[in-house]
C-alpha cells in the first residue's frame, strides 16, 4: 500500500438547529470529530444505516460542504478552508460517484457533452477533436461504445447511466474516487458488473476510493479497510480479513450477524438490535449506541469510549476494550 493520500482528522458537521419551546439552539451533529486515513491506491469501505453521516462525510471531504471543524489533508495539503477557486484544481485530483446515475447526470446534455465538460473546466484538451477522442476512450473503459456519446441519459439502463457517471469522474484523471452508493440503487445482476467495472479500473488506473455503502457485504467485495460508522463516527475500523473474521464492536457484530452466509452449514446467530438509530438532534449521551447495545455496561450511559488500538489495522470506540 502506497503512502497517505488523504487523511481526515476531527472532521465535524453539525447544524444549528432550534430546540424546545423556548427555541434553545441545538446542534445535529451529522459528523462528530471523524478521523481516518487513506492510503495511496486503497478502497476503504465506509459502512453503516442510513443516517450514520456517511454520506455527509464524502460531501464534506470534496468541500462540497463546509466542514464545521476539523482538519482534510489531501496529499499532504490542507484543503479545510480553501475557497471555491482554490478548490478547483483539487477537485481534478478529486471525484464523485453518486448514488442515483440518472438525477446526477444533465437530462439535456449528450453523454458527450457530459463527459467533456470536467475537461473544458479543468482545460484539459486543447482541441475539439482531442477532447471528442477521449470520450470515446472514457466511453470504451466503461464498457460503453462510441455510438452512446450522441446519446441522452434517458436512453440508457441503471446501470449504463452508472458507468457514465464513472466515466465523467474519470474524464479529469483523478487520484481518488470517492464513491457514494455508487450501485444501491441498481439490480442485485447488475450491481456486481458496476462492482467489476470498479475494480478493474483502480487496477488499470492505479485509483484510490473511499466507497460508501449501506451494504456488508458489497463493502467486503471491494475493499481493502472498512470503517463502520454510527450516527457521526466511526465505531470501528479494522482491514476487511479483520472485521468480518473478528468483528469487536457490538455494532458492527450486529450488522456482520444479518450478511447471509454463502455455506448452508455455518449458522450465525443473528442479533436483533432493538429500535432504530437515534436522530442525531437528540443524540444518547455517553456511547451514542448504548440505547441499542446488547452489551452496555453503566460506563457507556455516561462516557463517551475513547478510541482503542486493538491491533496494527484495527481500532474502535468500545469500553469493553479500554
Ligand atoms: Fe456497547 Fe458500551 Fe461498547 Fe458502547 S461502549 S458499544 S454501549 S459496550
Amino acid at each position: 500500500m502506497g503512502k497517505t493520500l488523504l487523511k481526515v482528522e476531527s472532521l465535524k458537521e453539525y447544524y444549528p438547529v432550534r430546540k424546545g419551546f423556548f427555541g434553545k439552539t441545538g446542534y445535529v451533529k451529522a459528523l462528530d470529530g471523524v478521523s481516518f486515513e487513506v492510503n495511496d491506491g486503497e478502497v476503504f469501505g465506509i459502512v453503516g444505516e442510513s443516517g450514520c453521516g456517511k454520506s455527509t462525510l464524502g460531501l464534506a471531504i470534496t468541500k462540497l460542504i463546509e466542514p464545521t471543524g476539523g482538519q482534510i489533508i489531501l496529499n499532504g495539503e490542507d484543503i479545510t478552508h480553501f475557497n471555491a477557486q482554490r478548490m478547483r484544481p483539487i477537485r481534478r485530483q478529486m471525484q464523485m460517484v453518486f448514488q442515483d446515475p440518472y438525477a446526477s447526470l444533465n437530462p439535456r446534455m449528450s453523454v458527450r457533452d457530459i463527459i467533456k465538460e470536467p475537461m473544458i473546466i479543468h482545460h484539459l484538451a486543447s482541441s475539439q477533436k482531442e477532447m471528442n477522442e477521449r470520450v470515446v476512450e472514457l466511453l470504451r473503459q466503461v464498457g460503453l461504445d462510441d455510438y452512446h456519446a450522441n446519446r441522452y441519459p434517458h436512453q440508457f439502463s441503471g446501470g449504463q447511466r452508472q458507468r457514465i457517471g464513472i466515466a465523467r469522474a474519470l474524464a479529469v484523471d483523478p487520484k481518488l474516487i470517492i464513491a457514494d452508493e455508487p450501485v444501491s440503487a441498481l439490480d442485485v445482476s447488475i450491481q456486481s458488473q458496476v462492482l467489476n467495472l470498479m475494480v478493474e479500473l483502480k487496477r488499470a488506473r492505479n485509483l484510490t476510493y473511499i466507497f460508501i455503502a449501506h451494504d456488508l457485504s458489497v463493502v467486503e467485495h471491494i475493499s481493502d479497510r472498512v470503517g463502520v460508522m454510527y450516527l457521526g463516527n466511526f465505531a470501528e475500523v479494522a482491514s476487511k480479513e479483520e472485521l468480518y473474521a473478528n468483528p469487536l464492536h457490538p455494532y458492527t457484530q450486529a450488522l456482520l450477524s444479518a450478511v447471509p452466509v454463502p455455506d448452508p452449514e455455518v449458522k450465525r446467530q443473528r442479533i436483533i438490535l432493538p429500535g432504530n438509530i437515534p436522530s442525531p438532534i437528540n443524540a444518547p449521551k455517553g456511547c451514542k449506541f448504548h440505547p441499542r447495545c446488547f452489551k452496555c455496561m453503566d460506563i457507556c450511559k455516561e462516557v463517551a469510549p475513547p478510541r482503542i488500538q486493538v491491533g496494527e489495522n484495527h481500532y474502535l470506540y468500545c469500553h469493553l476494550y479500554a
